[in-house]
């Protein structure tokens, strides 16, 4: 076996040159190509799926009588505070519509207790309502206090990166059902995984990301509005406008990305050159070979743009500078289930019902009215609703596990008990059920996105939008404003796109 890999021959595969090679076909990865393009770089976008789109997928799932329904396998929904994105969509010429949310909610309480309420407030205990206001305003000054920006630089960041979300939240309350109903906007809410499994400054992000965490509590402002036709819609636009510079079913096995210096080489372990992490002249622009199932792309620089889980799928040559390796193995994805229950009629609506329900703590914590609009391929008309019913929930971390390990009937029963806590006996009877299952999927391996273990944070997260020579990292994964969404997708796309452009 070869010790210093060989560049990969490129034998009946394409052969192309351009000045920037994009790795993943996301959100991300498609608009870093399309402002590339607009500044006058050629491109190519290479894409592991048969698709694009990555975590943006729209799908059908067919009922008993053989009608197939739209559904949205991934993201979906656009919160005010997502600038660029919904400029984005404006642009594309995509429509939004507003989630249903007329009528009453739902809140179970943790001893099983079913309330009824309107606007944001539960239906809480007073004084369990007072601890969940302080928490929520004693986050908020933490998010408005550190920023989305550089949380790592802060001089509170080791601090708050020492401490599990739920430690932190049992030190500022007493009240246990507090302290579930606000760890889960951020545990099982957003970075699907339990609250002792990341720190308080990785939920600080998450809230300043959204503009602050008052914002994430309100489902009316995170939830607000989706594209009519499917998020996946922006992709789909994006990759039309680059045409065939975009190659699916192409996944990159290979990055070629610096000569390495062999007077820099270690004959004991290997190494063919010490590169070293953010040093100018170590991997600076000038060479990048992308070697996939389906091309080979000789450019100056390379954007990677898949999820920082996957990174390791690919091998470097030379290998990544130590810290960039090491960075990449703090940062896992969370899991979650989206569930998809259709009916031939939103039931809960005659029954005066907004479709949401909340339970934190609970199998289904997180239940809406999902009801599509417009056109779509799999029924409804232009500018009207679906007459079919659609509802939402979600089932997150050690739940996802447990579900997945009973069989699919036992799977289906257990889910849809869960929501018809919520909204009734009619829930059990969808005529259309789908569970999205990005975990199993190759190319993304969980849901919705990654996030640093305890600690990772303050210590790595300086390195992960550094360029490691031409290599450009871009995925909402590493984002600011927009952290874990398509907003901060596309927004990582251009700020990738623009360095790479003054670096001319
Ligand atoms: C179930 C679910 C629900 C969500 N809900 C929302 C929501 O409501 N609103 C919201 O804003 N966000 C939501 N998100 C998050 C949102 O979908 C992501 O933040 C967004 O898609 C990230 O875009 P990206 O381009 O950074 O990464 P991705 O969408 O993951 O795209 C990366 C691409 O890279 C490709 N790839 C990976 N490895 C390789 C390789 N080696 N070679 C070539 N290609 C490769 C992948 O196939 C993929 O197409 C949700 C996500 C999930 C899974």
């Amino acid at each position: 076996m070869s010790q210093n890999p060989t560049p990969a021959s490129a034998g009946d595969r394409l052969e192309i040159e351009r000045d920037v090679v994009v790795i993943g076909a996301g959100p991300a990865g498609l608009m870093a190509a399309r402002t590339l393009k607009k500044a006058g770089r050629s491109v190519a976008v290479l894409e592991a799926r048969p698709r694009v789109g990555g975590r943006t997928w729209n799908g059908k799932v067919a009922d008993a009588q053989g009608r197939e329904h739209f559904i949205e396998i991934g993201g979906q929904w656009i919160s005010p505070d997502q600038t660029r994105l919904i400029e984005l969509v404006d642009e594309l010429g995509l429509e939004t519509f507003p989630r249903y949310r007329e009528g009453t909610s739902i809140y179970v309480s943790p001893d099983g207790t079913r309330h009824e309420y309107e606007g944001t407030t539960f239906p809480a205990s007073e004084k369990t309502q007072a601890e969940m206001d302080q928490l929520i305003a004693t986050l908020d000054q933490l998010a408005a206090e550190i920023g989305a920006e550089e949380p790592w630089a802060h001089p509170k960041a080791a601090e708050l990166d020492a401490i599990s979300f739920r430690e932190w939240l049992k030190q500022q309350s007493d009240d246990q059902e507090a302290i579930d109903n606000v760890s889960i906007y951020v545990a099982s809410g957003m970075l699907t995984k339990p609250s002792h499994t990341f720190s308080t400054l990785q939920a600080v992000l998450m809230a300043a990301s959204a503009g602050s965490f008052s914002n994430l509590v309100d489902e009316d402002f995170i939830l607000d509005r989706r594209v009519e036709g499917g998020m996946q819609s922006v992709s789909l636009k994006l990759a039309e406008e680059l045409g065939e510079d975009v190659i699916l079913d192409s996944p990159v096995r290979t990055l070629e990305w610096a000569t390495p210096d062999e007077s820099t080489a270690d004959p004991l372990n290997h190494v063919p050159a010490d590169v070293r992490n953010g040093v100018d002249n170590d991997g600076g622009p000038g060479s990048v070979t992308a070697c996939s199932d389906r091309a080979v792309v000789r450019a100056r620089y390379a954007v990677l743009a898949v999820p920082p889980n996957l990174y390791e799928r690919i091998s470097y040559v030379p290998p990544l500078p130590r810290e960039q390796q090491i960075v990449h193995q703090h940062l896992s994805m969370g899991l979650v289930i989206k569930v998809h229950a259709v009916y031939e009629t939103p039931f809960w609506r005659e029954e005066g019902l907004s479709g949401t329900g909340f339970g934190g703590g609970r199998l289904v914590q997180e239940v809406y009215d999902n009801t599509n609009y417009g056109a779509n391929f799999a029924g409804g008309q232009a500018g009207q609703e679906d007459p079919f019913g659609t509802l939402v929930g979600f089932v997150s971390d050690v739940y996802a596990e447990q579900m997945w390990k009973l069989s699919p009937q036992e799977r289906q029963h257990a889910i849809l008990s869960a929501m018809a806590d919520y909204l009734g006996p009619k829930t059990m009877e969808p005529i259309a059920f789908y569970l999205s299952d990005m975990a199993a999927e190759e190319w993304t391996r969980g849901a919705y996105a990654t996030s640093y273990d305890l600690g990772g944070l303050s210590r790595w997260g300086h390195l992960q939008n550094q360029p490691t020579g031409p290599i450009h990292y871009a995925c909402s994964d590493i984002a600011a404003e927009g952290y874990q969404h398509v907003d901060g997708a596309i927004r990582q796309g251009e700020i990738a796109a623009q360095r790479i452009i003054e670096r001319g």
